[in-house]
């Protein structure tokens, strides 16, 4: 029989560790369906028309918002429609171009190296895959894998940004720091067709609950089941007591 008893308006509440992997996988699949129900549709919320595109997007997104980047890739396609037209554009006029970005030097010259090798070394197409993708300036394993999941549908790796590194740590399914290292956890804990919507999913998670400073923990349906140390207090008209 349970009794429920009230609890002071706001309250700390901790969840108890798995112990066995049955109990971690149950809490890994309970995780997973949180957030289904609460992003069934997530994608990248960088606009684009083609994988092209979403490359030039994903290189201007580093340290800046997607909303930002939103705003300057229309004007700037507009102006450069094609790969040649910015592999043939002079770094300081497209680091102009995308100075609102921040970091519009280094974004510029990787923006133009890529068109460049793309076109010379891969007849003008996006790379397939992971290595190859890897040789394109600007590439590193979190933006080929953000243009491989969402261009092509590719599982070739899980994006790592600063809201996954963050929220898998809190939810303990790795104990690592370093982004790769980050990575390969996930890989080997997730089902290879979850890769590419978890991402998705995780990063909708933390820019809307699991926010970096003060998660919502009130209203995050993992509650139950998060010991992070970040918890912050949760209201709770009542809870189970046995
Ligand atoms: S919002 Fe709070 S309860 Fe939910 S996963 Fe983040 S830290 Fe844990």
């Amino acid at each position: 029989m349970c009794y429920f008893r009230a609890l002071p308006a706001t309250k700390r509440t901790s969840a108890a560790k798995p112990r066995t992997a049955a109990e971690r996988k149950a809490r890994l699949k309970r995780i997973l369906s949180a957030l289904d129900g609460l992003y069934p549709e997530a994608t990248c919320a960088l606009h684009h028309n083609d994988a092209w595109q979403l490359l030039v997007a994903t290189i201007l997104s580093a340290q800046c918002t997607d909303e930002r980047v939103n705003k300057v890739t229309p004007g700037l396609f507009e102006k450069y429609p094609t790969m040649r037209d910015l592999a043939a554009v002079s770094q300081d006029e497209l680091a102009a171009d995308i100075h609102s970005t921040g970091f519009y030097n280094n974004k510029a010259k990787s923006i133009i190296g890529a068109a460049r090798t793309i076109l010379h070394d891969f007849g003008g197409e996006i790379p397939r895959n992971m290595n190859d993708l890897l040789r394109v300036p600007g590439a590193a394993r979190k933006t080929a894998n953000v243009v491989l999941g969402t261009a092509f549908g590719i599982a070739a790796g899980v994006v790592v940004d600063t809201h996954v590194q963050r929220i898998a740590g809190r939810l303990d399914l790795t104990k690592e720091t370093d982004p790769g290292k980050i990575e390969k956890d996930l890989m080997k804990l997730l089902p290879q067709n979850r890769w590419i919507l978890f991402s998705h999913q995780v990063i909708h998670f933390g820019r809307g609950i699991c926010v970096a400073r003060k998660p919502k923990c009130a209203e995050c349906p993992l509650e139950t089941i998060c010991y992070s140390k970040d918890k912050t207090s949760v209201t709770r008209a009542h809870a189970k007591a046995s």
